[in-house]
């Protein structure tokens, strides 16, 4: 089934506030096999909120609608309803009487306006609401269902778990959800699409998503199935396809960054390694470290931001490094060499390059990265050019490097 949520309130189009009610709730809808489709912000205004809730169930047979419940004239979600479903608002007694009591105890005086949460569109089924005074709503439609859901997150998710959850339950039809998260390096989004749209663009089911970050791509697959079974045989079919399709450019089958994969790699062959880094300045070895167990594996490293620390700390011969310049490919494979001896580690990583925006050495263009690899025998480095922008360059060196030492482990 499909569903579209709207989610009410002004102050959700300023930059001061983030929908997250809309995130925690589609997570709970994908767990019952329930798509959304789209998601809409509305801001408090009557007409505008009719118009999307009318225009969301001509689309999708279940309309999550949160916020704009409360007691002031500005919560206006009610009244959208009604409009929109051509429906009175009808006064309820009992809930009023709800509402009075929880003032009581909280021993406040009730505002006159609070009786506006006392008005129920034609026909819903109120929502309990033991964390505020406004009672979520449940309409069942000839087409489908709407559900008011109040706006804070601590009353929302408990009324969505312990009262919409069950209903759901017993309206929808059993579905399941089996998904596949890979994660490919060393290859551009595009490049990456060219390759396994003609594989995933016949399948309406399941869905594919991709994501791309600097030198990471993840590829998303959610399959839907009436059985267990069913959704697993087809995450399989496009998963087994994209797999064949991508080979070894595909480093995770499980959603584990490239850190951890390098790592488990190492740690398996009883091996170490270690890092020499200068416009990275630190962020491998602190990659390299977010894996868990790191300390296993994972011997140091030396930051040689400065053409001196890299002769002095590092031990490069200051002539070899006057006569290629510090970003050059006699420079990186030195500087691996020197990590690897030095720290007596199996493996070391070496990265050197230009950062930007500015350039330390006239004519190189900024994103001017070499990556070095020393290995117990040999050693080598390569030459990347990465898109602009310091952080980015940053960030595309370390995936590289990373990815770099992957295929080492994998060809070996
Ligand atoms: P209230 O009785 O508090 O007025 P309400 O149902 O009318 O409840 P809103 O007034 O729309 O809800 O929102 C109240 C607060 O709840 C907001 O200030 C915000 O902090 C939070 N909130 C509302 N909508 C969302 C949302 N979509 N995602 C996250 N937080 C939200």
């Amino acid at each position: 089934m499909n569903a579209e949520i709207i989610a009410v309130g002004s102050e959700l189009l300023t930059p001061a506030r983030i929908d997250t009610n809309s995130l925690w709730l589609t997570a709970k809808l994908n767990g019952l096999g329930v798509e959304v489709i789209r998601k809409t912000v509305v801001g408090d205004e009557r007409n505008l909120l009719a118009e999307a809730a009318a225009a969301a169930l001509n689309r999708a047979p279940l309309l999550l609608i949160t916020g704009g419940l409360g007691p002031t004239e500005d919560d206006v979600t009610r009244e959208a309803v009604a409009q929109a479903l051509k429906r009175r608002l009808l006064f309820s007694e009992e809930i009023l009487k709800g509402i009075e009591e929880r003032f009581r105890r909280l021993g406040r005086k009730m505002a006159p306006n609070n009786r506006r949460q006392a008005f129920l569109v034609e026909g819903a089924m109120p929502l309990p609401n033991p964390h505020g005074t406004a009672p979520g709503q449940w309409l069942d439609l000839p087409g489908g269902m709407i559900v008011l859901l109040p706006g804070p997150p601590r009353e929302l998710e408990p009324m969505f778990e312990n009262h919409c959850l069950p209903l759901l339950r017993e309206r929808l039809p059993q579905a399941f959800i089996r998904t596949r998260f890979f994660r490919v390096a060393g290859m551009g989004e595009s490049d990456l699409d060219n390759r396994i749209a003609p594989i995933y663009k016949p399948y309406g089911n399941p869905v594919t998503t991709i994501l791309a970050a600097e030198g990471d791509v993840q590829i998303h697959l959610r399959a839907r199935g009436a059985t267990e079974q069913e959704a697993e045989a087809l995450a399989e079919e496009l998963g087994a396809k994209i797999l064949a399709e991508l080979g070894d450019s595909v480093y995770s089958t499980d959603g584990t960054p490239l850190e951890a994969v390098v790592g488990r790699a190492v740690l398996a062959r009883g091996e170490t390694v270690a890092v020499a880094e200068s416009c990275t300045a630190g962020l491998l070895a602190a990659r390299l470290t977010e894996a868990p167990g790191a300390s296993g594996w994972f011997a140091g490293g030396f930051v040689v931001y400065g053409e001196t620390m890299k002769t002095k700390l590092l031990g490069l011969d200051e002539a070899l490094v006057k006569q290629h310049g510090v970003v050059s490919e006699a420079v990186a494979v030195a500087m691996a060499e020197s990590a690897r001896d030095r720290t007596g580690a199996t493996y070391a990583l070496s990265i050197t390059g230009e950062a930007g925006p500015e350039v330390s050495t006239p004519g190189m263009e900024p994103g001017t990265v070499w990556i070095g690899l020393a290995a117990p025998s040999e050693a080598s480095a390569r030459l990347y050019r990465f898109p602009t922008g310091r952080e980015r360059v940053r960030r595309y060196a370390v995936q590289t490097a990373l990815h770099l030492l992957w295929r080492k482990l994998k060809a070996s």
